[in-house]
C-alpha cells in the first residue's frame, strides 16, 4: 500500500508538472488535502510531510477533529469545501480559514453577520453549479454575475473566487473553463477546482486551489 506521505509526493510532483506545462508559477496553486472521513492519525502523517492546507466537507466533523490538531501544529489552513447551512455559519466562521460553498442569500446574510461579529474573515468562494445538477449546491452559471453583485452590494461580502464540482460523468474541462470565464469577467482571482482525478486539467485551466482527497489519503 502507498503511504499518505508517498502519495502526497506523487501529487506534488504532478502539480509541479502541470504548472510547468501551463507555464504557471507553482506558488500560485494551493494544494488542499481533503481529509474528510480520515482520522487525526492519518492527518498527522500528512502534516508531518509538510502539508498545511486541509479540506473538510462537514462542519461537525471538522469541529471534532481540527481544534486539537491546530493546537498541536502551527500554520494549519482549514478549508470548508462542502455545503454550509446558515445555522452553522457561526461555527464555520470561527473554525475555517476559507469557505468554498457560498451559494445563496440566506447564507450570505448569516456569514456577513458572523464575519462582523467575530472580526474574522475567511476567504470566500462562490460555488457554481456548472452542470446545473439538481442534487448539487451552487448558483447556476447564468445567475452567477447577479449573485456576485449581490454578495458585494447587498451583503457587503468580499468574494475572492469561484468553486465548481463538475458532473461525475462528464469531461471536466468545459466546466473548469466556464468557471474560469465567469471568474475573469467578474474580476475574481481565485479558482477552486480539480480533485484527485482531474487536478492537472484544472491547473491547465487556471485553478489556484485544487482539492485532493483520495489520491493522498486513499479510498474512502
Ligand atoms: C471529497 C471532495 C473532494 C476530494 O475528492 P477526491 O476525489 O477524493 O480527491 C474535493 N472537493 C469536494 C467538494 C469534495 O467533497
Amino acid at each position: 500500500m502507498t503511504t499518505p506521505t508517498a502519495a502526497l509526493d506523487t501529487v506534488r510532483i504532478a502539480i509541479a508538472r502541470a504548472c510547468k506545462d501551463a507555464d504557471r508559477d507553482p506558488a500560485d496553486v494551493t494544494l488542499i488535502a481533503v481529509s474528510k472521513t480520515f482520522p487525526a492519525k492519518a492527518i498527522e502523517t500528512v502534516i508531518g510531510a509538510g502539508q498545511r492546507a486541509f479540506g473538510e466537507n462537514r462542519v461537525q466533523e471538522a469541529k471534532a477533529k481540527w481544534p486539537a490538531l491546530m493546537a498541536k501544529h502551527v500554520g494549519i489552513q482549514l478549508h470548508l469545501i462542502g455545503p454550509l447551512q446558515s445555522n452553522k455559519a457561526k461555527e464555520a466562521v470561527a473554525l475555517f480559514d476559507a469557505i468554498h460553498s457560498v451559494d445563496r442569500d440566506s447564507l450570505c446574510e448569516a456569514l456577513a453577520k458572523e464575519i462582523a461579529g467575530q472580526k474574522r474573515a475567511p476567504l470566500l468562494f462562490v460555488q457554481v453549479n456548472t452542470g446545473a445538477e439538481p442534487q448539487k449546491a451552487g448558483v447556476l452559471p447564468q445567475d452567477a454575475d447577479a449573485f456576485l453583485k449581490k454578495c458585494a452590494d447587498v451583503h457587503g461580502l468580499t468574494i475572492s473566487g469561484l468553486m465548481c464540482i463538475p458532473p461525475a460523468d462528464e469531461a471536466p474541462g468545459p466546466h473548469f473553463a466556464l468557471t474560469a470565464k465567469i471568474a475573469k469577467r467578474n474580476g475574481l482571482k481565485l479558482l477552486s477546482m480539480g480533485m484527485s482525478a482531474d487536478f492537472a486539467d484544472a491547473i491547465l485551466l487556471g485553478a489556484t486551489h485544487v482539492r485532493v482527497g483520495s489520491a493522498i489519503f486513499g479510498g474512502r
